[in-house]
């Protein structure tokens, strides 16, 4: 198994310009998630983060990507990842996963979270607040140094004893002037000590999709939209980061106005 395959590393420069395009993302994924409330339909938030990706000059980088429809992915309660943004109304309670993509100036920016619509139940709670602590233990596993395998299994570690499965067919990757780079960065089923070494200069997505259920996921008809195969609730949340000799930076951080 090669170390590294064709993973592009990015000069300072360049990952300034990554956290330009991140925030970006950020920023509209937060316009949306603000909106995401009982009786919205989830056209209109995919409308709102592109009004706003489109007002700072960027794009929507998921649109047309393979030809998906949408600016954002919306995932709604058994839904996983890619969800398509449909005139479906959101309800109390739902538990809605939200992934903005946005390019500015050539470079990408990915980044997703999962909100509690109205009232949520305390099992949903506790799946949206232990995905995201799944997310930043992965973001604190990425270090100069450091191996994929670090990363992997202690986020894997973290969710199952929380009782959580983690997807293994949705992964992070590399991102720069592509939207998806090498490398391919797994959530589980790594040894600590294996996989890429992590190196200066190297960005790269941390997504977590955590399940309540088991780990195993069906394609819906409409050939994007991913659901758990026992219909049980998941969650995701994703930040990119990239490796520089100061430390590890978060990519996708927001303005602080846009903070939920
Ligand atoms: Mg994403
Ligand atoms: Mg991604």
């Amino acid at each position: 198994v090669p170390i590294r395959e064709n993973i592009r590393l990015k000069s300072r420069r360049e990952i300034d310009k990554l956290r330009e395009s991140g925030r970006l993302a950020a920023n509209a994924l937060r316009v949306a998630a603000r909106a995401a409330k009982p009786g919205v339909s989830l056209l209109e938030l995919d409308k709102l983060a592109e009004q706003y990706i489109r007002a700072q000059g960027g794009t929507p980088n998921f649109k047309g990507y393979h030809g998906f429809p949408g600016t954002l992915c919306t995932s709604v309660n058994d839904r996983v990842v890619h969800g398509i943004p449909t005139d479906y109304i959101l309800q109390e309670g739902d538990v809605l996963a939200i992934d903005c993509g946005a390019k500015l100036d050539g470079w990408h920016g990915d980044t997703c979270l999962t909100v509690g619509v109205g009232q949520v139940s305390e099992a949903s709670r506790r799946l949206i607040d232990t995905t995201r602590r799944a997310m930043e233990i992965g973001v604190e596993h990425c270090r100069v140094g450091l191996r994929l395998g670090d990363m992997s299994s202690a986020v894997q570690t973290f969710a199952e004893a929380e009782g959580y499965s983690v997807v293994r067919e949705y992964i992070g990757h590399g991102i720069g002037r592509d939207l998806h780079e090498d490398p391919q960065v797994v959530f589980a089923d790594q040894r600590p000590g294996t996989g890429f070494r992590m190196e200066v200069g190297m960005a790269f997505t941390i997504e977590p999709i955590l399940n309540v259920g088991g780990p195993r996921c069906v394609v819906e008809k409409d050939g994007w939209t991913v659901r758990t195969a026992d219909g049980q609730l998941s969650a995701q949340f994703e930040h990119a980061v990239a490796l520089t000799k100061e430390g590890t930076l978060i990519l996708s951080l927001p303005d602080p106005e846009f903070e939920l």
